[in-house]
């Protein structure tokens, strides 16, 4: 009796907690950025035009080749929706880089373009032409404004230095520099090995760039560290050594056995799913280490971390450091497993949900992403892209547990994905999910029902686009009603 009652208690807990989390959706569609920055795309066009540099014709046009191919980056990112706008995340980032400009007025006459890119990856960057970007992925990985503070003022350094400017202008100097095209020239007249040889022009090019590069990184750290104490903001070098560990998010193992996250929905999951079979994905022997040992520097997106800690710790400051609002977390962290469901990785996007749920997250919107996973396995099943949708990781970037679930997505039966389709239809969570999540289920229901009946679907997607227009559920209904 007492199970039951306290059961209904905090069942009925979680309904008022959602009613206040599911009111308002994360964002919008348009606030994907092919809508909501087009202007400043096309003002981003005009101010950067290329100056003029070098009196030498040639390595201009290189250096004007290359600068174009910055501005083609991001208007490119603009247009395929890899930025976004979300008011409070970017008050958030803008309020500390806002900041750091007041109080160095003379490195920065203007504060910068400020961006939000989708990227789940723990990272941010400056491109130059007062431009800067910070990942979602750093801002679900981030603990504190200071940590924060620290990389964006790292990459205003950059942008302060001229260090992007001066990658190009050495990438166009070495194009078209008497060196490289007299390596370049041996290669073609040579007719052995050329493709050896072509690696070595690289190689030479290459490995100057990564000196200059790591030196680079020094300047930027020291800058980064004179802005923040001008602008008093707190410094915590520690963000280096937790951006070392960044690229093991997949190798920290789940709190429970696999099964019972799904048993969570009264599912049953078979042990022979997860095991190994002599062919196919899971024929792969991997070694796991149950310690979360470091990855070797050479796969690492920061490598040097512990040196960049090592040269920065005396600077730490001991004032109280400021977490990052909740609020703030949970949206990037929604936002990360929204872009990667929709980049159609479904393996990453359930683990990252199962990780949400090792913290205690409780939020029903988690349980709608658990459904969206195992109908977007179903469906790719069915189109035969059942394999892509796994997108198997690298042994060196997963845990055991991130690999049992690969296992497990590559053996279930089809009749059983279909089975967990429809019992996760019916889970009891839908009911504190609003009009437009419910309007997406019967758009995910239609699409997997009827798998191989285009018109069909475009009509279901059609459908879901017209009575949702400002759902951010329309990114992924859109490319369906255009099929
Ligand atoms: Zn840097």
């Amino acid at each position: 009796m007492s199970t039951c009652r306290s059961l209904t208690l905090s069942a009925l807990m979680l309904c008022c907690q959602s009613i206040v989390a599911q009111t308002k959706p994360i964002y919008n569609f348009q606030d994907l950025s092919h809508a909501y920055y087009e202007k400043q795309k096309d003002s981003l066009k005009k101010a950067w035009t290329c100056p003029a540099v070098y009196k030498d014709k040639e390595t201009q046009k290189k250096y004007r080749d290359i600068w174009n191919e910055r501005t083609e980056f991001v208007t490119e990112a603009i247009d395929n929706d890899g930025y976004l706008y979300e008011a409070e995340i970017h008050s958030y980032l803008d309020d500390i880089v806002k900041q750091i400009v007041k109080a160095n007025p003379k490195l920065f006459p203007q504060a910068p373009m400020l961006l939000i890119d989708r990227a789940t990856s723990v990272n941010a960057y400056a491109t130059g032409g007062n431009f800067l970007a910070v990942n979602v992925g750093l801002l679900a990985f981030s603990r504190t404004r200071e940590e924060l503070a620290l990389v964006l003022a790292h990459e205003m350094a950059h942008n302060a230095l001229s260090h992007p400017e001066e990658g190009m202008k050495k990438r166009a100097e070495w194009f078209s520099s008497d060196e490289y095209k007299q390596s370049l020239n041996a290669v073609l007249d040579s007719r052995y090995e050329r493709f050896t040889r072509l690696k070595k022009v690289f190689e030479g090019y290459s490995f100057d760039r990564s000196k200059h590069q790591r030196y680079h990184e020094g300047d930027a750290d020291s800058m980064a560290i004179i802005l923040l104490k001008n602008s008093h903001i707190g410094i915590d070098p520690t963000v280096f050594l937790r951006l070392d560990s960044a690229d093991i998010q997949y190798r920290q193992p789940l709190r429970k056995p696999l099964k019972e996250y799904f048993a969570a929905y009264q599912l049953q999951v078979e042990d022979s799913w997860m095991v190994k079979r002599t062919k196919g994905l899971s024929a792969k022997a991997y070694s796991f280490n149950t310690t979360t040992a470091g990855l070797a520097d050479s796969l690492k997106t920061h490598p040097d971390c512990q040196e960049r800690y090592n040269k920065t710790k005396h600077e730490q400051t001991s004032g109280p450091l400021t977490p990052i609002p909740a609020s703030l977390r949970d949206k990037a962290m929604k936002m990360m497993i929204w872009s990667i469901y929709c980049n159609g990785n479904m393996t990453a996007a359930l683990y990252r949900i199962c990780l949400e749920k090792d913290r205690g997250n409780t939020d029903p919107w988690y349980d709608f992403m658990f459904s969206n996973v195992m109908s977007g396995l179903y469906y790719a099943d069915q189109k035969l892209g059942r394999f892509n949708a796994i997108a198997v990781k690298p042994k060196e970037y997963i845990s055991n547990s991130y690999y049992e679930l690969e296992m497990m997505f590559e053996q279930m039966p089809r009749e059983k994905l279909e089975a967990f389709h429809n019992a996760l239809q019916q889970a009891p969570f839908w009911s504190s999910m609003t009009p437009a999540e419910h309007g997406f289920k019967s758009l995910v229901h239609t699409l997997v029902s009827n798998a191989d009946d285009n018109d069909k679907q475009k009509a279901a997607a059609k459908s879901f686009t017209a009575s949702y227009p400002n759902s951010l559920y329309c990114e992924f209904a859109t490319p369906f009603s255009k099929k």
